[in-house]
């Protein structure tokens, strides 16, 4: 079927008050970012509805861009016609023809912006709905829950037929929320918690910790190949590499080892938020996930967390391990996560964490520390880089070892 347009639903979005209008240019913004290869598609967007008026580019191609964009709550495929009886009729026969699959019901809801037209909607009803009905022996009509719905609405220019909807990722436009910096591990819960908060118009970019020669060129590529899994719903991500070797050794050198870990979250910590205010973003992003390790009690969360005042957005704090599982697998990044390369804080971990750490303990211990120095040295060896979809970090050392050999 040749479709002419697609038909956009914003659903959430479209009760946001004054924000709306943010929201759905925030919106076409990123339709036109990742529909940016069909030059010839024209993106209109209303206050309910947006509409990507194809001009002869194909349809699947452009509907497969449409599932990752966030603030999409649906979408239909759409022909044009004009706005002659028999044309909508012959249209509505061929459209439900190529999805009908034997023993499935049909209904026609039909609405006329154009009160000239010599149909109202309730003729259109019978008529396009008799026309189905004689064009495909066997199909029957319901009018509660029928199995496809023929949507046909007859405005000024020209009819407009639809009979699929298309479920999108919900949620709002990444963007719409402004930017936060997500701590990305090689880990499940980080990239899990960076499409979370994509999900609900988070901008991110992406801050990795790692600890040559500790931490292998694996263990940040594989972050990098996961910050690639993410890149479907925003095009490019800032990719941040601290250096973070000095830091982890001083406090192996200078702190007792039950604390290693607090102290260890607190740089992590203290060092992405300079980062953030470096770059304007509003938030921190991360993977925690309550009780699921020692650093991660809420004594270890209080203690840590006393370095900023900066909100600290934890998409996976109250989820089972199973249910973070099951988004990765969605999202497709469990794979990549398991893969086991060392990071930097496996490497440090002490034997036996404190898993209620006292902040005057703490604070007693890093006054051991050049605290601002330590900082500032990691600061100055921060790189960053912009990671898109077509990169893939591991493969493509594995492939120039075998030209090596
Ligand atoms: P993940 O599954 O995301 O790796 P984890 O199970 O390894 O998490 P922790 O190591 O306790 O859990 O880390 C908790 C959170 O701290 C991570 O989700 C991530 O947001 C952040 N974090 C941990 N290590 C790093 C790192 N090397 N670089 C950046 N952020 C990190
Ligand atoms: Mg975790």
């Amino acid at each position: 079927m040749k479709y002419t347009e697609i038909m956009v639903r914003y659903g959430e979005l479209s009760t946001k008050g004054k924000n709306r209008r943010l929201f759905i240019s925030q919106l076409s913004n990123n339709v036109k970012k990742s529909l940016h290869e069909f030059e010839e598609i024209k993106i209109q967007a209303d206050r309910d509805r947006m509409h990507l008026i194809l001009n002869g580019a194909d349809s699947d191609k452009v509907m497969s861009h449409l599932g990752s964009i966030f603030g999409i709550q649906s979408f239909s495929p759409v022909i044009r016609v004009e706005k002659n009886t028999e044309v909508i009729c012959q249209t509505a026969v061929k459209m439900v023809k190529e999805i009908w699959t034997e023993g499935q019901t049909f209904k026609v809801q039909s609405r006329r912006s154009d009160k000239q037209f010599i149909w109202d909607s309730n003729d259109m009803n019978r008529e396009v709905g008799g026309a189905i009905y004689h064009g495909i022996p066997g199909i029957e009509a319901q009018m509660i829950k029928p199995d496809i719905r023929v949507d046909v609405e007859v405005r000024y220019e020209a009819a407009y037929l639809s009979c699929l909807t298309i479920f999108g990722p919900g949620g709002l436009p990444v963007g719409s929320s402004g930017k936060g910096m997500l701590m990305l591990s090689g880990g499940i819960d980080s990239p899990v918690a960076g499409y979370l908060g994509m999900k609900r118009g988070v901008e991110i970019e992406a801050v990795h910790f790692y600890s040559p020669p500790y931490t292998s060129e694996k263990a940040l590529q594989k972050a990098k190949d996961l910050t690639v899994k993410l890149t479907p719903y925003v095009g490019g991500i800032q990719f941040i590499t601290v250096p973070f070797t000095e830091i982890q050794e001083e406090i192996k050198r200078s702190i007792p080892s039950g604390y290693w870990m607090t102290v260890t979250r607190r740089f992590m910590l203290r060092l992405t938020d300079l980062i953030r205010e470096e770059r304007h973003g509003l938030a921190i992003i991360n993977g925690e996930s309550l009780g699921q390790v020692a650093s991660q009690t809420m004594h270890s969360m209080l203690a840590i967390n006393e370095v900023t005042t900066t909100p600290i957005i934890r998409p996976v704090i109250t989820m089972d391990k199973s249910e973070i599982i099951e988004i990765a697998e969605e999202i497709d990044t469990f794979e990549l996560a398991i893969q086991p390369f060392e990071d930097c804080c496996t490497i440090f971990a002490p034997p036996e964490p404190k898993t209620k750490p006292k902040l005057e303990k703490v604070l007693q211990y890093e006054e051991r520390l050049d605290i601002e120095g330590m900082l500032e040295r990691a600061m100055a060896g921060i790189t960053i880089e912009e990671i898109k979809s077509s990169d893939n970090f591991l493969n493509e050392t594995t492939e120039a070892m075998d030209e090596l050999f």
